[in-house]
């Protein structure tokens, strides 16, 4: 979608939100898939309702981007706008315990940064990649933790109020890569409550991690991380991996080699390729589990 009319493009500079037009989602996704569009990169957290209020009057549709490493976008020309959070600087503020991080801060070097103050927890996060905001949205998790059990404040625009507010960790939900946030509320930042744990700790947890992820992931390829949730008490992978369906492809789209629940591109796979062999697979595996 292109934004053309002079009065929101006025509006949009006004806000000091920055206008880029005709971007290739391709290379903003980490499985390198996705069409063009119009990005409206916002600056300031205080634009944020005016910018929602404006693209609303003018009926545009928008989603919302992070790091893009959980996201399978659609080809060709698409028919919303992307929104995107800049970074603050510092990104990340310790009080004690205490982490305040914006949403856009990059989710690995946030837990590294953390770790060189002596607080840990998140080192099963280390591997993840995108933005706080992002990992706060899916409750990122691996390895037995998860984001949610550390937050303890979050900042958001919240759709329902068209304001922006703070809720206490308790008054959100966080489940198996679900939240009670709702599909159009905005994450701005977030304070995390962590454990104090001695550097040389932390890093011994961290190496633990990243050789799991490194013995069982293939981390030089295009992907979005495990595709299909697992079901409870399950593995969606070695359910797909029984099934002998690793290498299975539909064009460039394929389930990988390494971990039969990453589907990888190894090529140009379109959203259509991948949409296509993801449909396959589900159904393949519901005939065998019948
Ligand atoms: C190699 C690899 C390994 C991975 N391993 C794991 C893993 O172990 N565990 C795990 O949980 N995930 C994993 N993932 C998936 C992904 O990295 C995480 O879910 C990550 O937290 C997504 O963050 P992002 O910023 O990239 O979000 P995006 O992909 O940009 O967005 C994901 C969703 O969150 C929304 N969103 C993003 N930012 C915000 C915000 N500030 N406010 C509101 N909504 C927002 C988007 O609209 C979208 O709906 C992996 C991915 C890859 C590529």
């Amino acid at each position: 979608m292109r934004l053309e009319n002079r009065e929101v493009l006025a509006a949009i500079a006004s806000l000091e939100v920055e206008h880029r037009t005709g971007v290739f989602l391709s290379e903003y996704t980490s499985l390198g898939i996705g069409g063009t569009t119009d990005l409206l990169l916002i600056r300031k957290h205080d634009s944020i309702p005016g910018l929602l209020r404006l693209l609303d009057d003018h009926r545009i549709a928008h989603k919302f981007l992070g790091g893009g490493s959980n996201l399978l976008v659609g080809d060709g020309e698409l028919p919303w706008v992307v929104l995107q959070l800049t970074c603050l600087d510092p990104d990340v503020v310790l009080e004690g315990k205490f982490a305040h991080v914006d949403a856009a801060a990059d989710l690995g070097r946030t837990v590294t940064y953390c770790a060189k103050h002596d607080l840990g927890g998140m080192e099963g996060l280390i591997g993840v990649p995108g933005t706080v905001g992002g990992a706060l949205r899916m409750n990122a998790g691996a390895y037995g933790m998860q984001i949610g059990s550390y937050v303890r404040e979050v900042k958001l625009y919240r759709a329902a109020t068209r304001k922006i507010e703070t809720l206490r960790g308790d008054q959100i939900s966080f489940e198996y890569r679900h939240t009670s946030f709702a599909p159009d509320d905005m994450m701005l930042a977030v304070t995390l409550e962590l454990p104090s744990k001695s550097y040389q700790e932390i890093i011994q947890g961290i190496r633990i991690c990243n050789e799991k992820r490194r013995a069982s992931q293939p981390l030089g390829q295009k992907s979005a991380g495990c595709i299909f949730k697992n079901p409870p008490g399950g593995s969606a992978g070695r359910m797909i991996d029984d099934l002998g369906l690793k290498g299975l492809s539909v064009g460039d789209a394929r389930v990988s080699d390494r971990h039969a629940n990453f589907f990888v591109n190894a090529g140009k796979a379109s959203a259509k390729d991948m949409l296509s062999l993801i449909a396959e697979v589900r159904e393949r595996v519901e005939k065998a589990t019948e």
